[in-house]
């Protein structure tokens, strides 16, 4: 009898150990939850929290694969993240989708996790390209005023993780604060761009250009590469706003803006410099195919067809000059390099212009 309440206790104390051991484990992961989410809701930068989610969560719930989709119909998610320096194709975790239904197959109407078994065929979009292929699936809908924003998707190689049927409580939580958090990082860019475009041509504004033009400076430097610069500025074009009206001038201004826009590359950055003139910075660039993009502007705006209200028709044409970073001294500055860089381009604009407009001259 005694044998007996005394191995029983034995058996007690260990069980309870190991009870102990796996709450402390169990706090230790929801601490280890919580610090994430804090720092989840204290970020304001889209690439950040997107790294967080993707990878942060990962390691938080040792999982084999996350990844998320955001919805980007407009491409606005992709322009942001462009104007940050953000190399999309080293994050494959990332989905950027371009139609606006993509994830209604997944989720219907209901926007309620679906947790099964991987299905290349069902699953696929949110998983391609990426290192490991789950056998199970978390899909959590991110959904902001009842609007589907996108989705997170955990994966995991365990069969067993994810089965129908789970208690989802848990990933409800986690899709709301996820949602909410990457619908704030959003508004945040928003703010943030809206302060570095210019509201007329929707192109970057001057603030914008002088902070890029430093750091585009220090990377050609650093990898030895050159870097271009064109100034253009409309020619006469104070006599289409005497004539035809300061808002037939903004439509031109608007016109002008697109137009040089179509012929550059994603990685190059074009700026509205000041009044009806335009910059435009060539990252790996010679002056010599600045050049050839220069000539293709100018054409492009001498044969445009600008249609004005009332039915009103014209043609204007553009200057410019253009200018390439010295890449050879021996210790650079790099703010008297950009200036430089600017000043150049400035005075080859003012050549073009002496020698008669429609044109591009080199510094
Ligand atoms: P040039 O060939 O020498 O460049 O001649 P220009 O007439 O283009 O140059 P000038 O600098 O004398 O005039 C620029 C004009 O651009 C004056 C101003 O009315 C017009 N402008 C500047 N910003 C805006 C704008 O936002 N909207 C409109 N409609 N016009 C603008
Ligand atoms: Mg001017
Ligand atoms: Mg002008």
């Amino acid at each position: 009898m005694k044998n007996d309440l005394y191995s029983e206790n034995i058996r007690l104390t260990e069980q309870l150990h190991s009870f102990l051991a796996q709450a402390r484990q169990n706090e230790e992961k929801m601490s280890r939850f919580k610090e994430q989410e804090l720092r989840l809701i204290g970020t304001h930068s889209l690439p950040e929290l997107i790294r967080m989610v993707v990878y942060g969560y990962r390691a938080t719930f040792e999982l084999d694969v996350v990844s998320l989709a955001l919805l980007d119909s407009r491409n606005e998610l992709r322009g942001i993240l462009a104007n940050e320096g953000q190399n999309l194709e080293q994050i494959p975790e990332l989905k950027l989708l371009s139609k606006d239904g993509a994830l209604d197959p997944i989720y219907g109407a209901s926007l309620r996790p679906v947790l099964n078994a991987y299905s290349p065929f069902s699953h696929g979009l949110l998983f391609q390209g990426l290192p490991q292929v789950p056998s199970s699936v978390a899909l959590l809908p991110l959904v902001r005023n009842g609007e589907l924003i996108g989705s997170m998707n955990l994966g995991s190689a365990r069969l067993s993780r994810y089965e129908k049927g789970m208690d989802t409580d848990f990933l409800e939580h986690l899709a709301a604060v996820v949602s909410i958090c990457t619908e704030n990082a959003i508004n945040h860019e928003r703010l943030k761009r809206m302060g570095l475009t210019d509201p007329l041509t929707r192109v970057n504004n001057r603030r914008f250009f002088d902070q890029r033009l430093y750091e585009e400076v220090s990377d050609a430097l650093r990898h030895q590469q050159p870097l271009s610069c064109i100034f253009l500025d409309i020619d006469k074009f104070k006599r289409v706003n005497d004539e035809l009206g300061h808002q037939s001038g903004d439509l031109v201004l608007q016109d002008v803006a697109m137009l040089i826009n179509s012929q550059l590359r994603t990685s190059d950055i074009i700026a509205r410099y000041g009044g009806e003139e335009f910059v435009v910075l060539l990252p790996d660039t010679t002056v010599e195919s600045a050049m050839e993009i220069a000539e293709r502007i100018r054409a492009r705006i001498e044969e445009h067809v600008f249609v004005l209200p009332e039915g009103k028709r014209m043609h204007i044409t553009i200057s410019s000059g253009l200018s390439m970073l010295v890449t050879d001294t021996a210790d650079p500055n790099v703010r008297e390099l950009a200036n430089e860089l600017v000043d150049h381009a400035d005075q080859a604009l003012l050549m073009a212009k002496e020698g008669g407009r429609n044109r591009a001259v080199s510094a």
